[in-house]
């Protein structure tokens, strides 16, 4: 498979995760995954146990609504220092929350989500506005002012076609929100392959500022404004990430009872030295 980033086709293999390749782009450096789920798998990928299981994805992923709509709220606030609330989509919206905290900001809010009960979530107890699909299947017939893809970019398995939907969904003057996982973070360089954002078949592409500004602006954006979002996290989330990454490893299996020791209902702040956001707009 070709970089999705530069479509150049010389790559290494930099290791296996879940069984899958992680392949490094010796152009730009970018990587990812040889991997392009089927419909069925991406429902599969993102079933309930996603959001409600643990493991790699959310043990509760209703736990982090408070926190999610205030983030909402701080991302809506840095944005309208560079353009008015008008209409927002939130691609990857899950629950809604979010949006929710756009709403609360003045924005009106769409969303598109692919799991069904996080859909419905959405719709009959958050009140926001939340149709079923992904980037890659959705058809809308709306212009936005701003789109958002909040711990999304990586998720996504036909990039440079979504980035071109993407544009095109947008007004004149449209801008669109990244917040993504920093490969070249210390943290990710510090954990290496068990770094957490490394867990195919959900995560796809691990970009850098570099890398995800070298994909963005093929197509006709360019950046606004960037930063580190200040980040924080329900204890029941921590514990539930923390015990998969150690009962993934041999040696540190006999810690996993330690995570008894973390309270299971407060919010932790959470170092987000690995997390970064650009602002771009539509040229
Ligand atoms: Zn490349």
């Amino acid at each position: 498979m070709n970089c999705p980033v530069c479509n150049n086709s010389k790559n290494e293999i930099r290791f296996l995760k879940n069984g899958y390749r992680i392949l490094h782009c010796l152009e730009c450096d970018h990587l990812f995954t040889d991997f392009v789920p089927t419909p069925n798998e991406v429902e599969q990928i993102y079933s309930d146990d996603y959001f409600f299981k643990g493991g790699a994805g959310y043990d509760d992923y209703t736990l982090e609504k408070d926190m999610l709509i205030k983030r909402g709220e701080y991302y809506a606030g840095k944005i309208n220092k560079f353009m008015r609330a008008g209409e927002v989509l939130d691609i990857g919206a899950a629950a809604g929350f979010l949006l929710k905290g756009f709403e609360n900001k003045g924005w009106k809010g769409t969303g598109i989500e692919p799991n069904n009960s996080m859909v419905e979530y959405g719709k009959n107890v958050v009140g926001v506005n939340i149709r079923k699909g992904t980037v890659e299947t959705i058809e809308l017939e709306h212009k936005f002012d701003l789109i958002i893809l909040v711990q999304v970019v990586a998720h996504i398995y036909d990039l440079q076609n979504s980035i071109d939907k993407i544009y095109n969904l947008l007004k004149p003057n449209g801008k669109v929100l990244i917040e993504t996982w920093d490969k070249d973070s210390i943290t990710a360089r510090i954990f290496g392959k068990n770094w957490h954002e490394y867990s195919p078949p959900s995560t796809l592409n691990y970009f850098s500022k570099k890398t995800l500004n070298q994909l963005i602006s093929q197509h006709n954006f360019s950046e606004v404004a960037h930063g580190t979002p200040k980040k924080s996290i329900h204890s029941k989330h921590a514990k539930s990430l923390i015990k998969h990454k150690l009962l993934e490893s041999k040696g540190l299996k006999w810690m996993a009872g330690m995570t008894a020791l973390i309270p299971g209902n407060m919010i932790i702040p959470y170092p987000s030295e690995d997390l970064f956001w650009t602002l771009y707009k539509k040229n």
